[in-house]
């Protein structure tokens, strides 16, 4: 690697962030709580730390391979904690429907936190296979679990659901037409639940991660310009990690987030105030 490569590979080894997760313990016992995307990134360190703070934890994701793999490393939960791992596709109705009963009676919290990235076409390029999968996903899916699990709520008089938006979502992106689109829709139907939810006690809420060191593939990492320093960043790190987003998404699915109905929260150290 050339000289600047290397120090600041060097620096980004040397520089955690200085942050630990503060636990807290029982915020979610006795709840239960569906996690979308459980299996890796930010879904994944969402469905540990609610278990790891005594929640129920649906874990839904459609590799089945790695939800096996969140359960066997979460051992040692606390009383009434718990990992239930469910294999599906979240832009299938059939499949979304055993995700919700899988939660049993009552689902006290959604994250919709599943979402795939598309291959950063313009629209002159973009085919009809490439946005109809992006759609179906990232905002389809997203309406599915949210239709899904909203009954539960109404009969709680109670509920928070908190869907996963993007940077892509509150601007314009280089991320692509169709991931761009997706995401500004989600931020739509986070709002319009609010709206039409707010008098039953049902909070929706959405976070807009910026970079995310995750294993989400991005395709041409290099014109994101993958790594870099970002001054602004309150942590001056490249890229934020699962964790660090999970400590966001968690407080909006937590009853602490009491007076928030319909924000979006930026979770990018800084970089859309820039
Ligand atoms: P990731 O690829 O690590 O995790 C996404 C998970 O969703 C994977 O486990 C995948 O198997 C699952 N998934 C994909 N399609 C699915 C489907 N149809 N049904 C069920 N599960 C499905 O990615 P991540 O970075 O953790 O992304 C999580 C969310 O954060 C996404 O919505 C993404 O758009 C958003 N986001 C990520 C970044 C970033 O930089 N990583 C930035 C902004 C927004």
């Amino acid at each position: 690697a050339a000289p600047d490569e290397a120090a600041q590979a060097d620096a980004e080894d040397e520089q955690p962030t200085g942050w630990v997760e503060q636990i807290t313990p029982g915020r979610f016992t006795g709840q239960t709580v569906i996690v979308t995307g459980a299996a890796s990134g930010i879904g994944r360190a969402v469905a540990s730390r609610v278990a790891r703070e005594g929640g129920r934890v649906v874990a839904a994701d459609i590799s089945e391979e790695k939800l096996g793999e969140l359960a066997a490393t979460l051992t040692d939960l606390p009383a009434g904690a718990e990992v239930v791992p469910v294999a599906g596709d979240i832009s299938d109705q059939a499949d979304v429907e055993r995700m919700v009963l899988a939660a049993g009676d009552r689902v006290d919290a959604l994250a919709n936190v599943a979402g795939i990235m598309d291959d950063m076409s313009a629209i002159h390029e973009v085919t009809d296979t490439l946005w109809e999968r992006v759609l179906r996903v990232n905002l389809e899916g997203t309406m599915r679990l949210t239709r899904a699990v909203v009954p539960s709520m109404l009969t709680a008089k109670e509920g928070r659901i908190v869907n996963v938006a993007s940077e892509a979502g509150l601007r314009g992106s280089a991320a692509g037409v169709a991931y761009t689109a997706s995401k500004h829709a989600v931020v739509g139907l986070t709002k319009s639940n609010a709206v039409m939810y707010a008098k039953h006690g049902i909070r929706t809420n959405a976070v807009a991660p910026g970079g995310v060191a995750t294993g989400i593939p991005v395709p041409g990492q290099a014109e994101f310009g993958a790594p870099v320093l970002r001054p602004h960043q309150i942590n001056i790190l490249s890229l934020a990690t699962a964790e660090e987003l999970a400590a966001s998404i968690t407080f909006l699915l937590s009853k602490d987030s009491v007076n928030l109905n319909g924000a979006i929260i930026a979770s990018d150290g800084g970089w859309s105030a820039v």
